[in-house]
């Protein structure tokens, strides 16, 4: 069996052109989602019609049940994961006083806590093969902040800490742990903000646009390739220019 690569949250946006991508580069490919059953179907046909393999893959992320469920059926169905692609994330905004308390839960949970359930999983075959690739997409919320996103800035900073964590628990071991940090890409998450927005934030841009999800893609391709092994417990800032 080859390379396997688990990307969560593959259905549609960053994580679709990240399972295309990792196809494109010769990987067998678990696409995960939550709930939408026919567009990550939709994801694995693309990528079996164009002769790669890709199986699609139902799990919440941040329920521990669900994800050992995930890899027992990626590792039957295709093998061991080589590289995890921690991509699965939402945002639910608002200014801090006016956050619930289940609002915050349900976004850390989402982006943080599926990182420790996913990371933890996935790693244990890799320890044993003294080789893998584990890539989280964080966000530059997670360094520079962002006013109403004091959930999702926490869950995406806390998403870089864990990386350099884990980065030093495993090198030893052969395993390379990144992360990204997209800035505006456009996508249903990003589209949800309204025209007015997005043309706000693309002024503040310097490259002058929104990224498309295929940019993020490539990064996390190289990252997982043997080119980037000398790379761990990074952070890869993918936005244009956006946070300069
Ligand atoms: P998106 O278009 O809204 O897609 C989100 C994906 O996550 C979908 O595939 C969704 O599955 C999945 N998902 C949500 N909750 C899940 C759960 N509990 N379990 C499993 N899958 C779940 O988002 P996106 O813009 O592509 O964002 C992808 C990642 O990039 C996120 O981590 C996001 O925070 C990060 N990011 C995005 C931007 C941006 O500008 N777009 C910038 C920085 C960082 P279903 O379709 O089944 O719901």
């Amino acid at each position: 069996m080859g390379e396997v690569a688990l990307v969560t949250g593959a259905s549609r946006g960053i994580g679709a052109a990240i399972a295309r991508s990792l196809a494109d580069a010769g990987y067998s490919v678990a696409v995960n989602y939550a709930r939408s059953a026919d567009l990550a179907e939709a994801v694995v046909s693309e990528i079996t019609m164009s002769g790669g393999t890709a199986i699609a893959v139902q799990a919440d992320v941040s329920d521990a049940d669900a994800v050992a469920g995930m890899f027992a059926t990626v590792t039957d169905e295709l093998g061991p994961v080589t590289v995890l692609v921690n991509n699965a994330g939402i945002t639910d905004d608002g200014l801090l006083l006016r956050m619930g308390v289940d609002q915050w839960d349900h976004v850390l949970s989402t982006n943080l806590r599926s990182v420790y359930l996913c990371t933890k999983t996935a790693l244990k075959p890799m320890l044993r093969a003294r080789s893998g690739r584990i890539i989280s997409v964080s966000s530059i919320s997670g360094i520079a902040g962002n006013p109403g996103q004091s959930n999702y800035s926490a869950s995406k900073a806390g998403v870089i800490g864990f990386t350099k964590s884990i980065a030093k628990e495993v090198g030893s071991r052969g395993i390379t742990v990144n992360a990204v940090a997209p800035g505006f890409i456009a996508t249903d998450m990003t589209n949800a903000l309204g025209e007015a927005v997005t043309e706000g934030v693309a002024k503040q841009i310097s490259l002058g646009r929104l990224g498309q999800p295929e940019e993020v893609a490539s990064v996390v391709r190289y990252l997982a390739s043997e080119d980037a092994s000398y790379i761990t417990g990074q952070t890869l800032v993918v936005d244009g220019g956006l946070a300069l």
